[in-house]
């Protein structure tokens, strides 16, 4: 207690998948006060400058506080009804297909869980994705062809064990701060050498004892370089590799790439190699510039295919960490909040597990085959085979691949419903129907982070006017549309319960993802809940996996995937000589929603810009501060030059971050092309194409 009054509430951060603790005391006038969280495992009471700023965010000016039905305000009863009307209404006259519903990692596990419910065993479809597919798709593809489930295998301990820790396609520093402190305090306490694999060099190669600026999208060639090395120099464990299979097509395919595809010199591959393999406890951090692309499953793979072959995983210290942007990324995956995916990393594909989740939910229908993936079902909408369409927490207008395409495709579809804090997007100025849900500070459940770790998000302040929060809403619309005894629920509590529920079954049939112990949980421990790593069990609670040499799938072994290096879809030509990469900025998050209201966050770096290489520069005729119109097979942007060698000749970098309200010709992903890998339905973000010219 402080002179407030009110006590501390402990909660976790919403913006990335670190998943830091913090603790928030309300000021009594809608305001909170912040700090982080000291007994959190994830963050120790550190936090970054977007977790500091948080209680900036929390004001009211963008809120919209009652529903919106075609553009006038509406009472919730009708606006509700309208959407149960209108979903209904198209599933019997075009057929459980013909509606969606496109999520966020923004939702709470509870949300989640209710909305795929709904949509998978209820409506009948599959036609439920979410914007994680634009952050972290491919290591879901990737952990699952290895694992046999979507298996995150180690923990954030490993990297204050580590001694090498090595960054791919991973601005930890500005992305990930606290993990990236984490990663420094290691350096300093035990001499942890840091390697950066990425064509940009970013502040994470500040303190970098390497950093390889391969060429974009090479990273399969590196790796395969590495397995190869792995094995002439006797490195390969074969005690370990005896839990596995396909060790030798792997090789072989590792063997016969060619490493000069990455653009380094044979100096750089054998110092990484040589670091690599003589470092036992080695992590290997992978993110954004792995996944956003048209092979990165395939990236995923070749990075896992060296951890197997040496049996540097699930140890302390050793391990593949597949770091997700969004704060509930890993617990929408947990749910099934992918299109082909089912609740508890049961399978949509498998009829076993679709048998069981039907049963257990007493669903109608589950459906057989898995759903459209963003980029396609946007694509969908636009052509008129999705009629309902329902947006929750995102803001696909502007960052979904093509994202002019999309905000048209939006436009025409027939019935746009939107579930969000403000009405002050590009998403949502297109809805017919507006419902305002309640925001982070204001919302209860539980989120899990990038490293398995499920932690409680508490309400601190009481919600605006109308707003409601989204397991709310959702289960309400079901009940609107007949389902009635299956969506009664009380609290966040109740959806916790059964999902935990739900998981005992899913261990049954062999999966990983096991939270039984907590299925009895009462309302007061789960109010009171710390955060808990899972599995949770009657028997075991967190720790690593497959240090033992188990997995997941029928026979218990890993399975190495032979990769060979793809060049990204896109080719450079004499109309488009540029490669193009996007990506995040340190203060700022997603389009911007939040972190705008802060004016420390928004004093970081202001407006829009590309960064071109000083060459390139010269020979376009640009000077520092130039306007440059980026023009990409689909899509037109104007933005601000700065000159720099943080990228390399031939490529320029873009950041992702402003929308058509606050920057309307600085629309990035309008120059993203829609180009997918075909494993994980993941956009390639980080690939384009774009010409360059003065403005
Ligand atoms: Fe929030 Fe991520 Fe920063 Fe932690 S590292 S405070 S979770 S944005």
């Amino acid at each position: 207690m402080d002179g407030s009054g009110l006590p501390e509430i402990r909660s976790t951060c919403p913006y990335c998948g670190v998943g830091c603790g913090v603790l928030l005391r309300p000021d009594g006038e809608g305001g909170i006060a912040v700090r982080g969280d000291p007994e959190h495992p994830a963050n120790h009471g550190r936090l970054c400058s977007k977790g500091s700023a948080l209680g900036e965010t929390v004001g009211l000016d963008h809120r919209f506080l009652s529903p919106v039905v075609d553009g006038e305000q509406s009472s919730w009863d009708d606006a509700l009804q309208l959407v149960a009307d209108r979903f209904s209404d198209t599933i019997a006259r075009h057929g459980p297909d013909s509606v969606a519903f496109y999520v966020s990692g923004q939702l709470l596990t509870e949300d989640y869980y209710i909305a795929n419910k709904l949509m998978k065993g209820f409506i009948g479809s599959a036609n439920i994705d979410t914007n994680s597919r634009l952050c972290m798709a491919s290591s879901v593809a990737g952990h699952k062809r290895a694992f046999g489930t979507d298996t995150v295998p180690g923990t954030y301990e490993d990297l204050d064990e580590a001694d090498l820790v090595v960054l791919v396609g991973s601005n930890l520093a500005w992305c990930h701060p606290v993990l990236y402190q984490r990663v420094l305090a290691a350096r300093k306490s035990r001499g942890t050498k840091i390697v950066v694999i990425d064509p940009r060099r970013t502040a994470s190669c500040n303190d970098a004892d390497l950093h390889l600026a391969l060429q974009p999208g090479s990273d399969v060639a590196l790796f395969n370089r590495l397995l190869s090395e792995i094995y002439e120099s006797g490195a390969v464990d074969p005690g370990f590799v005896a839990h596995t299979n396909g060790f030798d097509s792997a090789l072989d395919a590792a063997r016969n790439e060619q490493a000069s595809v990455t653009g380094l010199n044979d100096r750089q591959i054998s110092e990484f190699c040589r670091l690599w393999i003589a470092t036992e406890k080695v992590v290997t951090i992978y993110s954004q510039g792995v996944n956003q692309s048209s092979s990165g499953s395939d990236k995923v793979n070749a990075i896992l295919n060296c951890h197997l072959a040496t049996g540097r995983i699930g140890t302390p210290g050793c391990g593949p960490l597949s770091v997700t942007g969004q704060p509930n990324a890993m617990g929408g995956r947990e749910v099934g909040g992918l299109a082909n995916m089912l609740a508890c990393h049961l399978d949509l594909e498998n009829s076993d597990h679709r048998a069981a989740v039907r049963q257990f939910w007493d669903a109608p229908a589950i459906p057989e085959a898995p759903g459209l993936k963003a980029v396609d079902m946007f694509q969908a909408v636009g052509d008129g085979r999705i009629k309902a369409l329902w947006i929750i927490h995102t803001n696909p207008a502007v960052s979904m691949p093509d994202a002019d395409a999309v905000r048209d495709a939006i436009a025409a579809c027939p019935f746009t419903v939107v579930s969000d804090i403000t009405g002050a997007t590009d998403t949502a100025r297109l809805a017919d129907v507006l419902l305002p849900a309640t925001a982070w500070a204001e919302k209860d459940g539980t989120v899990t982070n990038s490293d398995r770790t499920i932690s409680r998000q508490r309400k601190v302040i009481d919600a605006p006017g109308q707003a409601r929060p989204d397991w709310d809403i959702l289960a309400e619309v079901a009940r609107r549309m007949g389902f009635t005894s299956a969506f009664d629920y009380a609290s966040p509590a109740e959806i916790f319960r059964e999902y935990a529920a739900l998981s005992k079954v899913a261990a049954q049939l062999g999966r990983d993802f096991d939270v039984s112990g907590l299925s009895n949980i009462s309302d007061t421990h789960y109010d009171d809940m710390e955060p808990r790593r899972w599995p949770v069990t009657s028997t075991r609670e967190g720790g690593r996996f497959f240090g033992d040499g188990a997995f997941f799938h029928p026979d218990g072994k890993a399975r190495f995937i032979p990769v060979r290096f793809k060049p990204p879809a896109a080719r450079t030509e004499p109309r488009f000589p540029f490669r193009l990469n996007t990506g995040r900025l340190r203060d700022q998050w997603h389009t911007m929603t939040r972190t705008s209201l802060s004016p420390r966050l928004s004093a970081h770096l202001s407006e829009p810009f590309l960064d071109i290489h000083p060459a390139d520069a010269t020979a376009l005729g640009l000077s520092a501060a130039d306007l440059v119109r980026v023009t990409s097979p689909i899509g037109s942007s104007i933005l601000r030059a700065r000159i720099t060698d943080s990228v390399q000749q031939g490529n320029v970098f873009a950041p992702i971050h402003w929308t058509g309200e606050t920057a309307p010709s600085a629309r990035i992903d309008a120059l993203v092309a829609p180009v997918t890998d075909p494993v994980s339905g993941q956009p390639e973000s980080k690939a384009g194409v774009v010409s360059v010219t003065r403005f």
